[in-house]
């Protein structure tokens, strides 16, 4: 049982038991919700989190990655005012300069990409990504791996955390889908996958090639399972010579594992790449970037659209439909550049980097000293702690873990000033200092001190 204490003199639980009357479960999105009750934020700064009773925490989720740069960046904040005051009315609804310029931006951090098209979500980014891949082979089909996570499309809703019980051979997946709903005909278009296992994918793939439009996956599942080099790059001949579209996810990875993502890491070229998070510099964004013959299929939105394309009209024989009401809204996208900008100076990501693997490394003394088994995984500032000394390699590996210990050490974390929704991975910023990684690791020391007394 979680234990109540420190959670006693919550507004946050009064707050939650209003909040249920009105949003069912009392969050807007169920990610957010942790037992025995989620916790209210107010204010944030930095790499600081500020809850309803002014209680301050250092924050490792950083609103699940998307803040590279921590809360409120002074720059980020000057860049996103000075175009509320140039843009007006905010969003214009027409082209205009910053979409170009991102693009551009865009397509020099990350080569594979031609051209670049803007959504308000990595949800919607993966929407068009697959809709693009399904035109452009003709098939009808989609591959993930299992244990990845592509947001919230029907399609892609399937076996992200299956449980060994239903999870069948791990050379043959079990399709598990993850919420009712959805309908039978969209059950049968998705492939599963074994992440990190190209043996039993090649196998996978061969068998429906035919079928096959695309194979979706996040190059470092979950942000901290890295695809194995020799997976990747066999992965990416495999989908060349069976004329499967090879998409990377790098909704999280973007700007996080490196300013080119996790394929500038592994040098491997996806056929389309889509992203968020980060680029948004705190506000809701994606992207989807790629080869012009595939990107180009969106030129023309509908039937009646084909001549606004003029000359380029010829380049495309598909017309895919791709719109959205604030694609592209100058307030993110200044947020978003200022960002990068911001990211660009090479030092930051560099020694954001080094203190998240002195953070790291910090732990892993820690836990040793009391004698628990526990690696940290993962790549450049995200990772994870992992309770077990097998080698974690696929999301499977993941069940040796010891999670209520790590369960029981996340809620101590959270009475402590540790912000981490339980269980989830560690990502870190541009603001977190040294100080901040020397006083995680001393909560971690009382939060050990308290599970082991339970
Ligand atoms: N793809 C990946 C890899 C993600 O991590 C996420 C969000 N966690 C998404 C897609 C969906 O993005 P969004 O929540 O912005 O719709």
């Amino acid at each position: 049982m979680i234990e109540q204490r420190g959670y006693e003199k919550d507004a946050s639980r009064r707050l939650f038991q209003h909040a249920k009357k009105f949003i069912p479960g009392g969050v807007t999105a169920n990610i957010k919700h942790f037992a025995p009750y989620p916790i209210f934020m107010k204010k944030g700064y930095g790499s600081k989190l500020i809850d309803v009773d002014g209680v301050e925490y250092i924050d490792y989720s950083l609103c699940y990655g998307a803040l590279m740069t921590g809360h409120g960046h002074p720059r980020i904040k000057e860049a996103t005012l000075k175009q509320l005051d140039d843009s007006g009315t905010v969003i214009f609804g027409t082209p205009h300069e910053l979409e170009v310029k991102m693009a551009e931006k865009l397509i020099a951090l990350y080569p594979s990409m031609d051209q670049v098209r803007f959504t308000n979500s990595g949800t919607e980014a993966v929407l068009l990504a697959i809709r693009l891949a399904v035109a452009y082979t003709n098939k009808p089909k989609i591959g993930k791996f299992e244990g990845h996570y592509h947001g919230g499309l029907n399609q892609l809703l399937v076996s992200i955390n299956p449980t060994q019980r239903d999870a069948g051979r791990p050379d043959q997946p079990e399709a598990v889908f993850e919420s009712d709903g959805i309908v039978q005909s969209e059950r049968e278009n998705t492939i599963v996958l074994p992440f990190n296992d190209l043996e039993a994918t090649e196998k996978l793939l061969r068998k429906h090639q035919d079928e096959l439009a695309a194979v979706i996956l996040e190059p470092v599942q979950g942000g901290f399972i890295p695809a194995e080099p020799q997976f990747i790059h066999g992965l990416r001949d495999l989908t060349n010579e069976l004329g499967i579209v090879l998409i990377f996810d790098e909704v999280k990875t973007g700007f996080r594992v490196a300013l080119g993502g996790a394929q500038s890491v592994y040098d491997v070229d996806p056929d389309i790449t889509t992203l968020g998070k980060v680029l948004g510099g705190g506000f809701p964004i994606g992207a989807v970037g790629g080869h012009e013959e595939i990107m180009m299929q969106s030129a023309a939105t509908a039937k009646s659209d084909v001549f606004s394309v003029g000359s380029d009209s010829h380049k495309t024989k598909n017309i895919v439909f791709h719109s959205g009401t604030y694609n592209g809204h100058p307030l993110v996208l200044a947020a978003g550049l200022e960002t990068i900008r911001l990211l660009e100076d090479e030092n930051e990501l560099k020694s954001t980097f080094e203190k998240t693997m002195l953070l790291r490394k910090e732990l892993e003394k820690l836990y040793e000293t009391y004698h628990i088994k526990m690696q940290t995984i993962g790549m450049g500032s995200i990772f994870n702690l992992v309770f077990t000394d097998q080698t974690i390699r696929h999301y499977r590996d993941m069940w040796q873990a010891d999670t209520s210990f790590r369960q029981a050490i996340d809620i101590e974390l959270l009475k402590l000033g540790i912000y981490l929704k339980p269980l989830n991975r560690y990502s870190t910023s541009t603001a977190h200092t040294v100080e901040d990684i020397e006083k995680t690791v001393s909560l971690h020391e009382r939060a050990i001190h308290r599970v082991l007394q339970q």
